[in-house]
């Protein structure tokens, strides 16, 4: 599986679950955007609307080649009998995600599946060996697990069978540098962080206080209040002479930084529009120096 360097995060397509006013048609031409740039890796969800953000991909891709695009999904999330969201990693559980992500995206195979999150009941190793059985029949061709702990990560990697992992890991969330990203260097695994711009705040776009409407999944984000929001903002404004260097701007400079991780070598920023994706391309046009990796660290120390 080859992908570029930067991909795409899907949260927002079809998303209408954890977004106020998603524009399916703007979605529509964002993955037009993406299918005709160099980004050929995506990022979808069952969860991002419920199974829509597949079957928006399925109709769009309808228009271009299969193999150009590599797509990476996720489950995990059900509902039990009084309507409650769970998660849910049975065997059955995840063979009939995997079938049913194949008829919304109107595929026969899916490059990388993940269970999205972990549940109580079902062993690791149970539920990654189903993913191994899909793999094997060609339904699926790389497995991945999120928001697993390191403890969940062992055991479901015990065959060595995990590719990837993807967990929150940003400039401002560096909670896996303490345990997992050893691992998964050791273990070959490719660590992918999510919410690399903490939701839009480590862009440098934001100065003053924010507030987001209440249907927003960003209202109720701590990075967005009081004095941690003050603090960030002043260390992201901070970047901006070493944006100035590269000639780029801070947000390309944020992204740059993950390369810079142990086993980090793609990353997948969200954007709401077409121009900010276009924007993001420049994230892998240049190499931050030793020097400059190590100032970034240090401004940032703190969030360790
Ligand atoms: P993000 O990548 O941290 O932030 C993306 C947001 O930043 C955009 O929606 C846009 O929001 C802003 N932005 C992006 N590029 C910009 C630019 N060049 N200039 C200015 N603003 C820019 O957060 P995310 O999209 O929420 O997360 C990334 C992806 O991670 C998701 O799409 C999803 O695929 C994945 N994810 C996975 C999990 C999991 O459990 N596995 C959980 C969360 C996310 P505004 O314009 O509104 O500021």
């Amino acid at each position: 599986m080859k992908c570029f360097r930067l991909a795409l995060g899907l949260m927002r397509l079809g998303g209408h679950n954890l977004y106020p006013n998603i524009d399916e048609e703007e979605n529509r031409n964002l993955l037009r955007a993406i299918f005709e740039s160099e980004i050929n890796f995506i990022d979808p969800a069952y969860v991002y609307g419920n199974g829509r953000s597949e079957e928006l991909i399925g109709e769009v891709l309808q228009e271009y080649k299969r193999e150009d695009v590599v797509i990476a999904t996720k489950a995990a999330h059900s509902q039990n009998e009084a309507g409650e969201v769970i998660m849910d990693n049975s065997p059955g559980f995840l063979r009939k995600s995997v079938d049913e992500a194949l008829e919304r995206l109107q595929t026969d195979y899916i490059d990388l599946f993940y269970i999205h999150f972990p549940d109580e009941a079902t062993p690791k190793d149970e539920a990654v060996a189903a993913l191994a059985e899909m793999k094997q029949a060609g339904k699926i061709r790389a497995i991945g697990v999120s928001n697993f702990s390191l403890e969940q990560l062992q055991i479901a990697n015990k065959n060595g069978d995990v590719d990837v992992y993807q967990g929150e890991f940003n400039l401002v969330e560096r909670g896996a540098e303490a345990d997992l990203l050893a691992y998964t260097a050791e273990h070959n695994i490719t660590f992918i962080p999510y919410f690399p711009l903490a939701s839009g705040l480590l862009t440098g776009k934001y100065t003053e206080e924010v507030t987001f409407p209440e249907d927003d999944l960003r209202s109720g984000q701590a990075n967005f209040k009081g004095e941690r929001y003050q603090t960030i903002v002043s260390k992201v404004q901070q970047l901006k002479p070493i944006a100035d260097k590269y000639e780029v701007d801070i947000v390309h400079i944020v992204l740059n930084w993950y390369f810079s991780r142990p086993s980090m070598d793609v990353i997948i920023p969200g954007a709401k529009h077409v121009d900010q994706m276009r924007s993001n391309l420049k994230a892998v046009s240049f190499e931050l120096s030793e020097n400059d990796i190590q100032a970034i660290d240090e401004l940032f120390a703190d969030f360790k």
